[in-house]
């Protein structure tokens, strides 16, 4: 994939989870712009989180993802999802299955996640 288009892919990416999560960051609950209007250095910078850890082998897909600031997703690290990443994450799950009928993608990504 080029350059270019997978410029274009995270963009649509953070479009997708920026609407499902009412414009609001996953980290700390306050907006977060993508429009290009951040400055390159800012710890507001629109992120992309991934809620399964990369380590664990988590894919960049709207399907295992939040929209944070840089900074908010910064603090989470390599930490497994908290409880906060799994309501966030839920929400948008269900938002997507509503809109677009995933329904059938809505179960746990990782069992490991869950301590019964
Ligand atoms: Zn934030």
């Amino acid at each position: 994939m080029s350059l270019r288009s997978e410029r274009r892919r995270r963009a649509k990416l953070l479009r997708v989870l920026h609407r499902m999560q009412g414009g609001l960051c996953a980290g700390c609950g306050l907006p977060v712009s993508i429009d290009g209007d951040v400055p390159a250095n800012s710890p507001l910078q629109p992120s992309f989180d991934h809620y399964d850890p990369a380590y664990l082998g988590g894919a960049q897909t709207v399907r295992n993802g939040l929209l944070k600031h840089r900074d908010c997703n910064g603090r989470r690290g390599a930490q497994l999802p908290n409880g906060c990443d799994m309501i966030w994450y839920w929400s948008v799950r269900a938002k997507l299955a509503r809109m677009y009928g995933e329904i059938d993608h809505l179960a746990p990504p990782d069992l490991r996640h869950f301590h019964f």
